[in-house]
């Protein structure tokens, strides 16, 4: 695990903390995706320039 999934909120579906990020391209635009392995929840942001900015994206949305 990196050190960025590590500071990943927690699933808000299932409180699982085994989220992970995966980079995916979607036409021209670098999006990510945050996908939870427990439960299958996955939540894409797009237009998130880094890394560190859909962390903060995915946090935000789940408090
Ligand atoms: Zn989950």
């Amino acid at each position: 695990m990196t050190e960025i999934e590590e500071r990943l909120a927690k699933c808000p579906f299932c409180g699982h903390r085994d989220m992970k990020m995966i980079d995916a391209i979607k036409g021209i635009d670098a999006h990510y995706l945050i996908v939870c392995e427990y439960c299958g929840a996955m939540t894409s942001f797009d237009y998130t320039s880094t890394r560190v900015e859909c962390m903060k994206a995915w946090n935000r949305r789940t408090k």
